[in-house]
């Protein structure tokens, strides 16, 4: 039974069914999955650690595992190994849970198929809404919306629910939530705890580090869970020390403050070392101690039981067909900068550089600085999810191919939003302290210091002047755009096709 590393969970169906006098628990480390996209070090680091500590309690607990350690075996891809274990010992089954991603399911049923070995693969419990679930309530919808699986998800969990009414009587809470910090900024945020790595997690690192030493990011402030227990620490830290004001400064950003009030808590979940089921209750419970008010649990639990749960029903209706989406036909590069952070731009430079020092940044960063700019800069969204599948901790092919395919560049044509996320540099101003310290003016769109996202998002708004006119939610955006002179028309291209042509020396 493959048990694959971001499946280190508790409840992992397979262990429940299996004979523990002849069943075997397969793990691997396969290098070919950290190069597949150029993984951030981090992000390796964790999976290993986290996939050795799971495999070392369930030895503990009494079941036969079989552990293929990088270095340690000549298989480049899972597949590989998969063939190779299925042909050595020929076994009369294969259990597996749902992986999180749809090449792996592919290729795990390619494997099988090839040894004719039957194989099952079981509904992970983990979430809250299974993908039969999801398709159900999806229906045949060509736009699906997150606020109605929300509404529906609440009613049919209970969560923040009194009886069929809203906790507090509305839905969401937006209004009092994403404020900026203002020119005073965040002032003392409280500091996430950090997991000092232990002689395991050590050990893990100095492998990342000895099989891939030229892959981007550090490992020197490596600090996240690696095990339940530690998850659960920084889940009641999260609720103690950052939930109350998470939803008011969800959006802000600030120079030097790479994680805010946010929880931290994605990639915890994401390899499963923490249910959302138990996220959900510890906020809730917050709410109810009077710890933390309703505007912040909801805006937090809107993340959990809302985006999560809806972008993995998304992931699994769309595939294949998420993965080739190229809804603009954009086809530029990715700037070499999003690698080593080298720019000039203070918000890219922020931005990728705490990514590279931690593979954090959230959701705001991810969305509006590196996402708006690489729709703005026309790269094929293709070259964008690599990037974000490699760069984050918490990056597995389910939650990051939507977030980043569908929300941050619309390739998928707005298959569930309402309009394509972009901004100028002026919203990079508002929500972040991050223009003060550019070589950039955030509201010049030509000119020497004209900002080149307030450039990019000109051209954007010319290019589909047209069709964002139609759409009542950006028809605002382009009203002003309407009104530019040809000369500023023919300026603003202008502006535009020399950042093209340097972009990478910006
Ligand atoms: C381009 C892009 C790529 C992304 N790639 C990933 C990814 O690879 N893995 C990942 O887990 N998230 C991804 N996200 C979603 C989101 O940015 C991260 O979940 C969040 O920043 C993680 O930080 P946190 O744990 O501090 O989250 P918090 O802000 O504290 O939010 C709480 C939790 O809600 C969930 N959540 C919040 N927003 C989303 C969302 N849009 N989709 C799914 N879950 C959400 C996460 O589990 C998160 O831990 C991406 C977003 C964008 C715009
Ligand atoms: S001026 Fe433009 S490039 Fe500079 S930080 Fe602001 S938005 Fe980013």
């Amino acid at each position: 039974m493959p048990i694959l590393g971001d499946q280190l969970d508790r409840a992992h169906p397979a262990l429940a069914r299996l004979d523990r006098t002849r069943d075997r628990l397969l793990f691997v480390e396969a290098p070919g999955e950290a190069a597949q996209v150029w993984s951030h070090k981090a992000r390796i680091a964790l999976f290993f650690a986290a996939m050795r500590a799971f495999a070392a309690e369930l030895v503990a607990a009494g079941y036969a595992v079989e552990y293929l350690r990088i270095g340690t075996h000549p298989h480049a891809t899972l597949g590989d190994a998969w063939r190779a274990v299925l042909g050595r010992d020929r076994p009369d089954r294969v259990v597996a849970c749902e992986p999180g991603d749809w090449r792996v399911l592919a290729d795990l049923q390619r494997a099988c198929a090839e040894f004719a070995t039957p194989l099952a693969v079981l509904p992970d419990p983990h979430f809250l809404c299974s993908r039969d679930e999801f398709a159900a309530w999806a229906g045949d919808r060509s736009a699906l919306r997150m606020e109605y699986f929300y509404r529906w998800m609440r009613k049919r969990t209970g969560v923040l629910m009194d009886a069929d009414v809203p906790a507090g009587g509305r839905w969401n809470f937006d209004a009092e939530n994403r404020a900026s910090f203002g020119r005073g900024g965040p002032g003392a945020v409280p500091a996430p705890p950090r997991f000092a790595p232990d002689a395991r997690t050590r050990e893990a690192l100095a492998d990342v580090e000895r099989h891939f030493p030229a892959h981007p990011g550090a490992l020197a402030s490596f600090a996240w869970p690696v095990t339940p227990g530690q998850a659960r620490q920084a889940l009641a830290a999260f609720v103690r020390d950052r939930l109350p004001r998470f939803g008011r400064h969800q959006d802000a950003m600030w120079t030097g403050m790479p994680f805010g009030w946010h929880s931290l808590l994605s990639a915890a979940l994401n390899l499963k070392l923490l249910a959302p089921r138990e996220v959900v209750a510890a906020a809730v419970q917050a709410w109810r101690d009077g710890a933390a008010d309703l505007a912040a649990v909801e805006g937090f639990v809107r993340q959990v039981l809302g985006w999560r749960e809806f972008v993995r029903g998304v992931y699994w209706r769309d595939m294949p067909g998420l993965a080739a989406a190229n809804h603009f036909g954009h086809e530029a590069a990715l700037p070499r900068w999003y690698w080593t952070g080298d720019t000039q731009m203070n918000c890219m430079r922020e931005t990728v550089g705490q990514t590279l020092a931690h593979g954090y940044a959230h959701h705001i960063q991810r969305l509006m600085v590196t996402g708006n700019f690489a729709l703005l800069a026309r790269v094929r969204p293709q070259h964008a999810c690599d990037w974000y599948l490699a760069a984050y901790v918490d990056a597995v092919d389910w939650v990051e191919r939507p977030n980043t395919a569908g929300m941050a560049l619309f390739a998928d044509g707005g298959r569930f939003t309402s309009k394509p996320y972009v901004a100028s540099g002026q919203y990079t101003r508002r929500m972040s302290n991050y223009c003060s310290g550019c070589r950039y003016d955030p509201a010049a769109r030509t000119g020497e210091r004209a900002c080149p996202v307030t450039v990019l998002y000109w051209r954007f708004l010319l290019d589909h002047e047209r069709v964002l006119a139609r759409n009542p939610r950006t028809a605002l955006m382009v009203r002003n755009a309407a009104r530019l002179a040809a000369g500023e028309r023919v300026a603003i291209a202008a502006a535009a096709t020399r950042i093209d042509t340097r972009i990478d020396a910006l």
